[in-house]
């Protein structure tokens, strides 16, 4: 109690105010209203208009990814990303169960089934060896080089690991099992823009990496996300995807295939044009504040998630570990009362109803931190 009670003023101090402290605000203080605007002086406020590609050229740049899809929102762009990298109906995608419900639900929109695996305790993303263990028990490689689940001989199709908080996974672990699987490697960087692993943006490893600009992201785009890919070819076909497959000509409508109407309007665009003008700029700040958290938290006594070893994280959400559920319990209970926002983080993806029947792995750490992880407030109007 004691403790809690000083964790609420020194938030308070942080963030100036008396008033309620949400868990995470947008921040607005550059061309965000100037380009908008433009936008509907403009009249390209929808699909065309000059932001969308300006917005997606500005990714790449940023990222270092060659081509970048800019979709509505950051399951869309995960939907695409696994139909490009071969993801079919009945087919297998392995994941974590320690996840934002999005990344299950893109997997399901495939018509294919989401297999749970362990996380790491560094990353809190999903743990290599666990993912080892896991194929070596259930899978097989068939004669045509495909990988297998062994009971049903379903196709396990990809593997979707996701940086949980904007903490990297250990991409250089999970690549090495999944070559050595012949999986595709998705990554859901949705919470990890602007997180480096040994230098790389997150996203840009797999065969295919998704963003999100979701409100309470890093930086919004109001809704939106993308799709991160290296090779020209999935870039085409992704982007076919995405505009309802149409096939270019001076008037016909001409669709080949069963497409989606994903892509981001000029409007979200210009926001993120706007936004991405100050990543670094909030980088900056939330990890500023991560480093405040760590310091109090270590005066504490309290364990406190700080980025892998092997990474520069964006420090999207701080995290705290609590030493027992009833020690998290009270934590959430007592801040939330006096108006300072937390949460814990997510059931486990395989305990929701949809996806109760899934096929697992191991949980024990994904339980484990289930049961004592509370996210703190991490605006990075803190430092404004
Ligand atoms: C935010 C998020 C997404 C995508 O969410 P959208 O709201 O659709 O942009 C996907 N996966 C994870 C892990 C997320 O945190």
């Amino acid at each position: 109690m004691r403790e809690t009670n000083q964790l609420i003023e020194f938030i308070r101090d942080i963030f100036h105010t008396h008033d309620f402290i949400p868990l995470h605000e947008p921040s607005f203080s550059g061309h965000e209203k100037a380009y908008v605007l433009d936008t509907i002086e403009s009249t390209f406020v929808s699909s065309v208009g000059a932001y969308v590609g300006q917005f997606e050229e500005q990714l790449s740049t940023y990222t270092g990814s060659d081509f970048t899809i800019a979709t509505m929102n950051g399951t869309a762009a995960l939907h695409t990303a696994l139909l490009l990298a071969g993801v079919r109906q009945n087919d297998i995608v392995i994941t974590q169960a320690l996840t934002f419900v999005a990344t299950c639900n893109a997997i399901h929109y495939c018509g294919a089934e989401p297999a749970f695996i362990d996380v790491a305790r560094e990353s809190l993303g999903m743990c290599p060896e666990a993912l080892s263990q896991f194929l070596e028990e259930y899978a097989i490689l068939d004669d045509h080089g495909d990988c297998l689940l062994k009971e049903t001989r379903q196709k396990i199709s990809a593997c979707l690991p996701m940086h949980t908080f904007g903490h990297p996974v250990d991409l250089d672990e999970l690549e090495s099992v999944c070559q050595r699987w012949h999986l595709p490697l998705v990554e859901d960087a949705a919470e990890s823009l602007g997180s480096l692993y040994k230098g790389q943006h997150t996203g840009t490893r797999g065969l295919v990496g998704v963003l999100s600009f979701n409100g309470n992201k890093i930086m919004t785009t109001g809704g939106g996300g993308a799709v991160l890919t290296q090779r020209e070819e999935l870039f085409n076909q992704g982007k076919h995807l995405t505009t309802t497959a149409k096939v270019p000509h001076p008037f016909e409508y001409v669709h080949d295939q069963v497409g989606y109407n994903y892509r981001l309007p000029n409007l979200n665009a210009a926001l993120g044009v706007a936004q991405l003008e100050q990543l670094d700029e909030f980088i900056i700040k939330k990890r500023h504040l991560a480093s405040a958290y760590a310091a109090f938290c270590e005066s504490e006594g309290i364990e406190f998630l700080q980025e892998p070893h092997y990474a520069r994280s964006n420090y999207w959400l701080n995290a705290m570990i609590c030493s027992s559920m009833d020690e998290r319990n009270q934590v959430l209970e007592v801040t939330n009362k006096q108006g300072v926002m937390t949460r814990p983080i997510w059931k486990l993806a395989c305990d929701l109803q949809p996806y109760s029947q899934a096929l697992r792995g191991d949980l024990s750490m994904s339980r484990w931190l289930e049961r004592r992880v509370v996210n703190l407030p991490s605006s990075a109007t803190a430092y404004e």
